[in-house]
């Protein structure tokens, strides 16, 4: 099994630009690809409770219906289009690895 470095991980990241997108879909398709690099099973799904923490701030169960597969998901997806409008209206810059914004530093 063949492992890239954090630079090359960066330099793809940064060269994957795809000519015509738009500049929200190409961050979402960036931070997608990010998480996919550090995450096998989604970041905020809890597999002891099977509960999703990001439903958990606005259900009681929150339950995740997918068991962690959070390529796809509208939860997921939801929570990366909500950071993307809150950081751009906030004129912030926007982040290019997944880390960064799960840490909340954006
Ligand atoms: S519902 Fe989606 S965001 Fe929530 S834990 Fe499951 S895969 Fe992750």
């Amino acid at each position: 099994m063949s492992t890239i470095t954090e630079d090359e991980l960066k330099k793809a990241l940064s060269t994957a630009v795809v000519e015509g997108k738009d500049p929200k879909k190409r961050w979402l398709e960036r931070i997608m690809k990010s998480a996919k690099f550090y995450h096998k099973i989604c970041p905020y799904y809890d597999k002891r409770l099977d509960t999703c923490f990001l439903r958990r701030l606005s259900e009681k169960k929150g339950r995740c219906e997918r068991e962690g597969k959070f390529d796809g998901c509208p939860i997921f997806m939801g929570f990366l289009e909500r950071s993307y409008d809150r950081i751009v209206s906030e004129g912030k810059q926007l982040p290019i690895d997944f880390r960064d914004l799960s840490l909340g530093v954006y």
